[in-house]
């Protein structure tokens, strides 16, 4: 990839002066940093490379998975996708420098309020969506939507997401995907169905965003058990409802909207650029009240 900033020759923690922790994940640190020349604020994701020679561990990403990460980050460039600067690789560990993404998780926003209010989470959904449009208008699969890996751009503004967290995508020029992954509450049925040599495709990003949606909506998530067993069944199943009080004002054209991102046959969702068409993110602007 020509695009990819690698640097061999000089060290980081020569460029960059490390600041706070940002954020932790599954396979990663993230921390604060400055660029020493410029001044300029970034964001490093740390990740351990295995040695070589040696199985990576769970909760480890092999050498491959962190240079496909890095392939398709460097070759993103959208408001609502988190941008990537260079990359260093030293002593085992890879350095990912990324645009520093200030308003913190979408988790976060959601824990604080309870839930989105209808109007807000209509512009958060509809920035979600043009991001989600722009990665499979270039073959990108993320693979693994959850409100953890939806940060916001600004503290202020609640509306604007940035998509990070290319650890498990993948390029899919042929839709073809065969491996089980993702994040149990958000994964989609035909994920879980995982039968060998059946192949599936971007539309896994729309039931995660549907879940997301759903979330952002009532606070709680759509599939919920004790056991995982219990959980995969509910999915497989599609079996959620509005039933909560906590529906009682949500308009049906968001239901609707929910009710076909969580299609349990994948053909059945809408693109991202279709849910942007659809006539509950057009009806932008006005406060989204029952019946509007
Ligand atoms: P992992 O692959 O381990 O899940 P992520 O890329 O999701 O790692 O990063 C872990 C956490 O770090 C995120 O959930 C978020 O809180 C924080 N984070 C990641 N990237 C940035 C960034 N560019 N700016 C600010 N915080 C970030
Ligand atoms: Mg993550």
């Amino acid at each position: 990839n020509a695009t990819t900033t690698r640097r061999v020759d000089r060290r980081f923690r020569d460029c960059y002066r490390v600041g706070e922790t940002l954020g932790k994940g599954g396979f990663a640190v993230v921390k604060r940093v400055t660029e020493r020349s410029t001044g300029r604020p970034y964001a490093v994701k740390i990740m351990s490379l295995p040695p070589v020679g040696v199985e990576p561990g769970d909760n480890e990403s092999t050498r491959e998975d962190i240079a496909k990460e890095i392939d398709i980050l460097c070759g993103l460039d959208h408001p609502n996708v988190v941008g990537m600067k260079e990359w260093f690789e030293e002593g085992g560990k890879v350095y990912l420098i990324t645009e520093l993404v200030g308003g913190g998780e979408l988790l976060e926003a959601v824990i604080r309020r309870g839930a989105y209010g209808e109007a807000e989470a209509r512009g958060c959904f509809a920035s979600l969506m043009a991001g989600i449009a722009y990665l499979h208008s270039r073959n990108v699969a993320h693979r693994d939507l959850k409100l953890e890996n939806l940060l916001l751009a600004t503290p202020d503004d609640i509306t604007q997401v940035k998509i990070a967290d290319f650890g498990l995508a993948k390029r899919s020029p042929g839709g073809a995907m065969s491996t089980v992954c993702g994040t149990p509450q958000y994964v989609a049925p035909e994920v879980i169905a995982g039968t060998p040599g059946v192949v599936y495709g971007p539309q896994v990003d729309m039931w995660s965003a549907g879940v997301v949606l759903f979330i952002l909506l009532c606070g709680y998530p759509p599939f919920y058990a004790e056991s995982e067993p219990a959980l995969f069944d509910q999915i497989r199943r599609g079996a959620y409802g509005f039933d909560d009080p906590a529906w009682d004002a949500v308009t049906p054209a968001a239901k609707d909207l929910i009710s076909r991102l969580l299609a349990v046959d994948p053909a059945a969702r809408p693109t991202a650029s279709e849910c942007l068409g659809h006539p509950w993110l057009r009806g932008g602007g006005e406060g989204g009240g029952p019946g509007t």
